[in-house]
Protein backbone atom coordinates (compact mmCIF):
# COMPACT_ATOMS: atom_id res chain seq x y z
CA UNK A 1 0.00 0.00 0.00
CA UNK A 2 2.67 2.47 1.04
CA UNK A 3 4.85 1.59 -2.40
CA UNK A 4 1.99 2.42 -4.30
CA UNK A 5 1.29 5.57 -2.24
CA UNK A 6 5.06 6.58 -3.15
CA UNK A 7 4.67 5.46 -6.66
CA UNK A 8 1.91 8.00 -7.11
CA UNK A 9 3.41 10.67 -5.25
CA UNK A 10 6.83 10.13 -7.50
CA UNK A 11 4.68 10.11 -10.57
CA UNK A 12 2.55 13.43 -9.89
CA UNK A 13 6.10 15.06 -8.60
CA UNK A 14 7.61 14.27 -11.95
CA UNK A 15 3.84 15.80 -14.09
CA UNK A 16 4.26 18.70 -11.85
CA UNK A 17 8.57 19.47 -13.27
CA UNK A 18 6.90 19.06 -16.52
CA UNK A 19 4.22 21.75 -16.17
CA UNK A 20 6.55 23.84 -14.82
CA UNK A 21 9.38 23.60 -17.00
CA UNK A 22 6.89 23.09 -19.99
CA UNK A 23 5.63 27.18 -18.69
CA UNK A 24 9.00 28.46 -18.03
CA UNK A 25 10.55 27.36 -21.25
CA UNK A 26 7.32 28.64 -23.18
CA UNK A 27 8.07 32.04 -24.93
CA UNK A 28 6.02 35.15 -23.69
CA UNK A 29 3.06 36.01 -25.04
CA UNK A 30 3.47 36.85 -28.64
CA UNK A 31 2.11 40.16 -30.38
CA UNK A 32 -1.23 39.70 -32.43
CA UNK A 33 0.64 41.53 -35.09
CA UNK A 34 1.60 39.87 -37.98
CA UNK A 35 5.63 39.45 -38.65
CA UNK A 36 5.89 41.53 -41.41
CA UNK A 37 3.12 44.17 -40.07
CA UNK A 38 5.13 47.06 -40.43
CA UNK A 39 5.71 46.33 -44.10
CA UNK A 40 2.15 45.92 -44.73
CA UNK A 41 1.08 48.94 -43.06
CA UNK A 42 3.34 51.28 -45.41
CA UNK A 43 2.49 49.28 -48.49
CA UNK A 44 -0.96 49.24 -47.72
CA UNK A 45 -2.36 52.10 -45.44
CA UNK A 46 -1.84 55.57 -46.99
CA UNK A 47 -2.90 57.00 -43.13
CA UNK A 48 -0.20 55.54 -41.59
CA UNK A 49 2.50 55.93 -43.95
CA UNK A 50 1.96 60.23 -43.93
CA UNK A 51 2.76 60.02 -40.16
CA UNK A 52 5.52 60.55 -38.85
CA UNK A 53 8.00 58.09 -36.85
CA UNK A 54 6.59 58.61 -33.27
CA UNK A 55 2.88 58.27 -34.70
CA UNK A 56 3.83 55.45 -36.91
CA UNK A 57 5.11 53.73 -33.23
CA UNK A 58 1.37 54.91 -31.50
CA UNK A 59 -0.65 53.35 -34.90
CA UNK A 60 1.12 50.08 -34.45
CA UNK A 61 0.22 49.71 -30.49
CA UNK A 62 -3.42 51.03 -31.47
CA UNK A 63 -3.10 48.08 -34.04
CA UNK A 64 -1.67 45.82 -31.59
CA UNK A 65 -4.22 46.53 -28.90
CA UNK A 66 -7.03 45.99 -30.96
CA UNK A 67 -6.36 43.18 -32.41
CA UNK A 68 -5.17 41.46 -28.78
CA UNK A 69 -9.46 42.09 -28.25
CA UNK A 70 -11.05 41.16 -31.08
CA UNK A 71 -11.34 38.04 -32.74
CA UNK A 72 -11.56 37.79 -36.63
CA UNK A 73 -13.07 34.97 -37.68
CA UNK A 74 -12.99 33.85 -41.32
CA UNK A 75 -16.38 32.53 -43.12
CA UNK A 76 -15.60 30.13 -46.13
CA UNK A 77 -12.49 32.87 -46.32
CA UNK A 78 -8.92 32.41 -44.88
CA UNK A 79 -7.70 35.43 -42.56
CA UNK A 80 -4.48 36.42 -43.96
CA UNK A 81 -2.41 38.74 -42.24
CA UNK A 82 -2.76 41.57 -44.77
CA UNK A 83 -6.83 40.91 -43.73
CA UNK A 84 -5.77 41.53 -39.51
CA UNK A 85 -3.63 44.49 -40.45
CA UNK A 86 -6.59 46.20 -42.49
CA UNK A 87 -9.31 45.62 -40.21
CA UNK A 88 -7.39 46.75 -37.19
CA UNK A 89 -6.08 50.06 -39.51
CA UNK A 90 -9.69 50.61 -40.51
CA UNK A 91 -10.64 50.47 -36.82
CA UNK A 92 -7.70 52.70 -35.35
CA UNK A 93 -7.45 55.57 -38.77
CA UNK A 94 -10.90 57.18 -37.06
CA UNK A 95 -9.93 57.26 -33.62
CA UNK A 96 -6.10 57.40 -33.98
CA UNK A 97 -6.56 61.65 -32.41
CA UNK A 98 -8.91 60.29 -29.64
CA UNK A 99 -6.71 58.99 -26.92
CA UNK A 100 -7.49 55.81 -24.85
CA UNK A 101 -10.12 54.68 -27.38
CA UNK A 102 -12.06 51.39 -27.03
CA UNK A 103 -14.08 49.36 -29.22
CA UNK A 104 -16.12 48.61 -26.41
CA UNK A 105 -19.59 47.48 -28.46
CA UNK A 106 -16.83 45.20 -30.85
CA UNK A 107 -16.03 41.78 -29.77
CA UNK A 108 -15.95 39.58 -33.29
CA UNK A 109 -15.26 40.45 -36.55
CA UNK A 110 -16.42 38.17 -39.45
CA UNK A 111 -14.72 37.78 -42.82
CA UNK A 112 -16.62 36.92 -46.05
CA UNK A 113 -15.02 35.95 -49.14
CA UNK A 114 -17.64 37.89 -51.32
CA UNK A 115 -21.39 38.90 -51.33
CA UNK A 116 -23.09 37.49 -48.29
CA UNK A 117 -26.51 37.24 -47.31
CA UNK A 118 -27.50 36.98 -43.70
CA UNK A 119 -29.78 38.54 -41.45
CA UNK A 120 -28.18 41.65 -40.81
CA UNK A 121 -29.47 45.24 -40.69
CA UNK A 122 -28.66 45.25 -44.81
CA UNK A 123 -27.85 48.35 -46.19
CA UNK A 124 -29.33 49.00 -49.42
CA UNK A 125 -28.07 48.85 -53.39
CA UNK A 126 -23.96 47.95 -53.51
CA UNK A 127 -23.90 48.64 -50.02
CA UNK A 128 -25.65 45.44 -48.73
CA UNK A 129 -22.47 43.48 -49.84
CA UNK A 130 -19.78 45.41 -48.56
CA UNK A 131 -20.39 45.27 -44.78
CA UNK A 132 -22.35 45.84 -41.93
CA UNK A 133 -22.75 45.87 -37.79
CA UNK A 134 -24.62 43.33 -36.58
CA UNK A 135 -28.18 43.88 -34.31
CA UNK A 136 -29.74 41.74 -32.43
CA UNK A 137 -28.48 38.66 -31.34
CA UNK A 138 -25.44 39.61 -33.46
CA UNK A 139 -24.64 42.43 -31.39
CA UNK A 140 -21.12 43.31 -31.11
CA UNK A 141 -20.18 42.00 -34.28
CA UNK A 142 -19.02 43.18 -37.55
CA UNK A 143 -19.53 41.60 -40.75
CA UNK A 144 -17.02 42.74 -43.97
CA UNK A 145 -16.24 41.28 -46.97
CA UNK A 146 -12.37 40.41 -48.13
CA UNK A 147 -12.57 42.06 -51.43
CA UNK A 148 -13.86 45.25 -50.36
CA UNK A 149 -11.77 45.53 -46.67
CA UNK A 150 -9.00 45.32 -49.48
CA UNK A 151 -10.00 47.45 -52.33
CA UNK A 152 -11.01 50.17 -49.74
CA UNK A 153 -7.06 50.11 -49.01
CA UNK A 154 -5.77 49.66 -52.14
CA UNK A 155 -7.76 52.51 -53.95
CA UNK A 156 -6.38 55.21 -53.48
CA UNK A 157 -8.27 57.37 -56.15
CA UNK A 158 -12.08 56.87 -54.19
CA UNK A 159 -13.53 58.08 -51.20
CA UNK A 160 -14.47 54.89 -50.24
CA UNK A 161 -13.57 52.71 -47.40
CA UNK A 162 -15.53 49.99 -45.98
CA UNK A 163 -13.65 49.19 -42.84
CA UNK A 164 -13.58 52.99 -41.75
CA UNK A 165 -17.67 53.27 -42.72
CA UNK A 166 -18.05 50.29 -40.44
CA UNK A 167 -16.14 51.44 -37.80
CA UNK A 168 -17.76 54.68 -37.75
CA UNK A 169 -21.29 53.37 -37.23
CA UNK A 170 -19.90 51.96 -34.25
CA UNK A 171 -18.40 54.49 -32.92
CA UNK A 172 -22.00 56.43 -33.66
CA UNK A 173 -23.48 53.88 -31.91
CA UNK A 174 -21.40 54.02 -28.87
CA UNK A 175 -23.96 56.43 -27.02
CA UNK A 176 -26.63 54.40 -27.46
CA UNK A 177 -28.10 55.39 -30.87
CA UNK A 178 -26.98 54.94 -34.54
CA UNK A 179 -27.81 58.47 -35.48
CA UNK A 180 -25.25 59.87 -37.22
CA UNK A 181 -24.42 62.07 -33.93
CA UNK A 182 -21.71 60.77 -31.54
CA UNK A 183 -21.79 62.16 -28.53
CA UNK A 184 -19.83 60.58 -27.18
CA UNK A 185 -16.99 62.44 -28.80
CA UNK A 186 -18.46 65.12 -30.39
CA UNK A 187 -18.95 68.56 -28.08
CA UNK A 188 -22.03 69.06 -26.95
CA UNK A 189 -22.12 72.89 -28.21
CA UNK A 190 -21.86 71.46 -31.63
CA UNK A 191 -24.74 68.85 -31.85
CA UNK A 192 -26.99 71.27 -33.14
CA UNK A 193 -24.73 72.67 -35.57
CA UNK A 194 -23.75 69.20 -37.11
CA UNK A 195 -27.28 67.66 -37.17
CA UNK A 196 -28.18 70.58 -39.12
CA UNK A 197 -25.60 70.16 -41.48
CA UNK A 198 -26.47 67.02 -42.03
CA UNK A 199 -29.57 67.87 -42.80
CA UNK A 200 -29.14 70.21 -45.55
CA UNK A 201 -26.65 68.16 -47.34
CA UNK A 202 -28.59 65.32 -47.53
CA UNK A 203 -31.61 67.91 -49.09
CA UNK A 204 -28.77 69.19 -51.40
CA UNK A 205 -27.28 65.71 -52.73
CA UNK A 206 -30.93 64.86 -53.29
CA UNK A 207 -31.91 67.82 -55.12
CA UNK A 208 -28.45 68.36 -56.90
CA UNK A 209 -26.55 65.37 -56.80
CA UNK A 210 -22.89 65.58 -55.07
CA UNK A 211 -19.64 64.26 -55.03
CA UNK A 212 -20.17 62.83 -51.62
CA UNK A 213 -21.73 59.12 -52.29
CA UNK A 214 -25.08 59.36 -53.02
CA UNK A 215 -25.39 56.54 -50.46
CA UNK A 216 -24.89 59.19 -47.66
CA UNK A 217 -28.22 60.42 -48.77
CA UNK A 218 -29.81 57.94 -47.49
CA UNK A 219 -30.14 58.64 -43.33
CA UNK A 220 -27.77 60.52 -41.15
CA UNK A 221 -26.63 57.40 -39.80
CA UNK A 222 -25.31 56.69 -43.56
CA UNK A 223 -24.33 60.14 -44.60
CA UNK A 224 -21.74 60.16 -41.05
CA UNK A 225 -20.38 56.87 -42.23
CA UNK A 226 -19.72 57.95 -45.78
CA UNK A 227 -18.75 61.55 -45.23
CA UNK A 228 -16.19 60.16 -42.93
CA UNK A 229 -14.88 57.44 -45.83
CA UNK A 230 -14.69 60.92 -47.50
CA UNK A 231 -12.44 62.46 -44.87
CA UNK A 232 -10.09 60.18 -44.00
CA UNK A 233 -9.59 59.22 -47.60
CA UNK A 234 -9.54 62.74 -49.69
CA UNK A 235 -8.82 65.06 -46.54
CA UNK A 236 -8.03 68.02 -49.32
CA UNK A 237 -10.78 67.43 -51.53
CA UNK A 238 -13.20 67.23 -48.55
CA UNK A 239 -11.75 70.71 -47.44
CA UNK A 240 -11.76 72.34 -50.62
CA UNK A 241 -15.65 70.81 -51.85
CA UNK A 242 -16.75 71.27 -48.48
CA UNK A 243 -15.28 73.52 -46.04
CA UNK A 244 -17.90 73.58 -43.48
CA UNK A 245 -18.05 69.64 -42.98
CA UNK A 246 -14.60 69.52 -43.19
CA UNK A 247 -14.39 71.84 -40.09
CA UNK A 248 -17.14 69.55 -38.05
CA UNK A 249 -15.33 66.32 -38.83
CA UNK A 250 -12.15 67.89 -37.75
CA UNK A 251 -13.84 68.55 -34.37
CA UNK A 252 -15.63 64.99 -33.98
CA UNK A 253 -12.23 63.64 -34.69
CA UNK A 254 -10.24 65.93 -33.11
CA UNK A 255 -7.30 65.87 -35.76
CA UNK A 256 -7.08 69.51 -35.54
CA UNK A 257 -5.95 69.53 -32.21
CA UNK A 258 -4.12 66.84 -31.84
CA UNK A 259 -1.87 68.20 -35.15
CA UNK A 260 -2.06 64.33 -36.78
CA UNK A 261 -2.19 64.84 -40.50
CA UNK A 262 -5.38 63.12 -41.88
CA UNK A 263 -4.04 62.01 -44.70
CA UNK A 264 -2.03 62.85 -47.39
ZN1 LIG B 1 -23.53 51.94 -43.45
Amino acid sequence: MVVVFQIIMALLLILLIILISFRIGRPKRHTPLPENYKELLNDYVKFYRALDEENKEAFEKRAEQFLSGIKITGVQAEVEDLDKILIAAGAVIPVFAIPDWQYINLHEVLLYPGAFNTDFDQHGTDRSIAGMVGTGPLQNVMVITKWQLRQGFINNNDNRNTAIHEFVHLIDKMDGTTDGVPEIILERKYVAVWRKLMDETIVQMKAYGSDIDLYGATNTTEFFAVVSEYFFEQPELLQQQHPDLFTMLERIYKTQQSGVVVSV
